[in-house]
């Protein structure tokens, strides 16, 4: 069962914090409008990771999740809540 989403496509975007993803893919399942997928951190954004973070995501094969079509999302927060590490907030897009 889904929420009635809030807002207008666009409105605000889901941020993924780095240090905190761990590539579970709640998000990916529970998006009702397909914003998120899994892919690869590339190596040039685990360089600013702190040394915690680097090893997680060493032990994960640095899969984490990417909000690929951001412009999609309409402010729901059913992935806020369901991502177990807390890793996702949501914020008000740029004019
Ligand atoms: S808040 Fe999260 S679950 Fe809801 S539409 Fe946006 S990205 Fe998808």
């Amino acid at each position: 069962m889904s929420e009635p989403c809030q807002q207008p496509p666009g409105a605000f975007a889901p941020i993924i914090d780095r240090a905190r993803c761990e590539g579970k893919a709640d998000c990916v399942v529970i998006c009702p409008y397909e914003v998120f997928e899994l892919d690869i951190l590339p190596p040039e954004d685990r360089k600013a990771l702190p040394f915690g973070a680097k090893v997680k995501g060493f032990v994960h094969g640095w899969k984490q999740s990417f909000a690929v079509r951001a412009d999609a999302c309409r402010a729901c927060g059913l992935c806020v809540k369901a991502c177990p590490e807390k890793a996702i907030t949501l914020q008000r897009a740029q004019d």
